[in-house]
């Protein structure tokens, strides 16, 4: 069995929802999270994706074109949970874009998988022409040339498609040509169920539920891939979690602060405590 947290470390306050929820232009704005998810068991120590490095002069460009407020480094996101950045034994990346990935360097012990379409994806993308470039957008191009180097370096696998037990109980589902070129689903199958992180390919959570609760797909609003690709990954989560939304954990949505047992810290930033295995110490145990 894995302790999960989720761990925040930045948020935007306002956000355009029709970004987040394809076509719905001026409905104001939504706040949203960014997180990275720890996992503790089998072992091993697990982040699912990155964040980002808010002490390197590109990443802050970017912090400030996206209104990203608040952040804080591993050092002090992962030591409420009384973990150490080299601590970290495995990084699982959900997909490229900066606020996943751009942190890399942070981790030096750790171990990578990402899907090989995603950063070949990316490596492609990178080399068309200048007015082909919008969806790159997301991308900090340097985190793709620290993905080579990592790769070359062999600290970083390239998966090809769905791998069950990539590591101890964790499956990995692919999401081709929609958020981005090789997205993944990652499963945790725990004893207290079955826990999904599905990276970007959600938002919030009526990307799943619809406006209003209709029960129709909305797609995220920033994709490469076709909107039917995009619904596809929404379904294929439903189908991976039986259809209980309680299990899908969408990082940036708030509403994980009501949703699980939630600490929020000085720094503005809050824990999700998702579960909890036997002999790991609970953020609300002083
Ligand atoms: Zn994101």
């Amino acid at each position: 069995m894995y302790s999960i947290w989720l761990l925040e470390y930045a948020h935007v306050q306002k956000q355009h929802i029709g970004s987040v929820l394809s076509g719905q232009h001026n409905k104001g704005y939504r706040e949203l999270a960014f997180t990275y998810m720890l996992l503790k068991g089998n072992g091993l120590t697990i982040l699912i994706d990155t964040g980002t490095n808010g002490e390197n002069e590109a990443t802050l460009k970017l912090h400030k074109r996206d209104g990203v407020l608040d952040w804080q480094p591993p050092s002090k996101v992962l030591a409420k949970v009384g973990i150490k950045p080299e601590d970290v034994d495995y990084i699982l990346i959900s997909h490229a874009h900066y606020d996943h990935i751009n942190n890399m360097q942070a981790f030096p012990k750790a171990h990578f998988f990402v899907q090989e379409k995603e950063i070949l994806g990316w490596v492609w993308a990178m080399t068309r022409e200048k007015k082909f470039r919008f969806p790159n957008m997301a991308l900090n191009n340097q985190d793709i040339f620290d993905a080579l180097h990592l790769i070359v370096e062999n600290r970083m696998t390239l998966v090809d498609g769905e791998v069950k037990n990539v590591l101890p109980d964790i499956d990995l589902y692919p999401a081709y040509d929609g958020h981005s070129f090789g997205s993944q689903i990652i499963v945790i199958n725990n004893p207290d169920g079955i826990w999904e992180n599905v990276g970007d390919l959600a938002y919030v959570q009526e990307n799943l539920t619809g406006i209003d609760n209709t029960g129709t797909y909305v797609p995220v609003g920033l994709a490469v891939g076709s909107p039917y690709n995009l619904i596809k990954s929404l379904d294929d989560m439903m189908k991976i979690a039986n259809n209980d939304m309680h299990r899908i954990i969408i990082g940036h949505e708030p509403n994980n602060w009501t949703k699980f047992p939630t600490k929020k810290y000085d720094d503005g930033l809050h824990v999700a405590e998702i579960a909890l295995a036997e002999g790991d110490k609970s953020i609300f145990v002083k």
